[in-house]
């Protein structure tokens, strides 16, 4: 089955609906316009509601440019920590695919002297 015909079925559908009940907002930057829900796997009709995401149209670009389909809980908690500390959304995306340490380490280490 081709991706786009599973996105259209009824089991995706019902999959979708139980995960924006659960998780109603981008859990990148809490908007609830424009939601997507992402797979982190590709387990078609296997997936579990755990595995899934919520993320705004943007977020959910951003995610995919920066880290293509290899998505870890770890990429996300990184955005998460820099859109907290009032760092804009693109850049902290930017910061955060730059390899373990690195940018990430130096910007938040900076941060935390604010
Ligand atoms: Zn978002
Ligand atoms: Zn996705």
């Amino acid at each position: 089955m081709i991706y786009n015909q599973y996105l259209q079925s009824e089991h995706w559908q019902n999959k979708r609906v139980e995960k924006l009940s659960q998780a109603p907002i981008c859990q990148v930057c809490q908007t609830d316009k424009n939601l997507n829900i992402h797979h982190k796997d590709y387990q078609l009709f296997k997936e579990r509601t755990g595995e899934l995401l919520t993320l705004c149209s943007t977020c959910h670009r951003l995610l995919h440019f920066y880290f293509g389909k290899q998505i870890r809980h770890k990429h996300l908690s990184k955005i998460r920590r820099l859109v907290n500390f009032g760092i804009d959304r693109k850049m902290a995306f930017y910061i955060s695919s730059k390899g373990q340490g690195g940018l990430y380490t130096t910007v938040l280490a900076k941060l935390k002297t604010l």
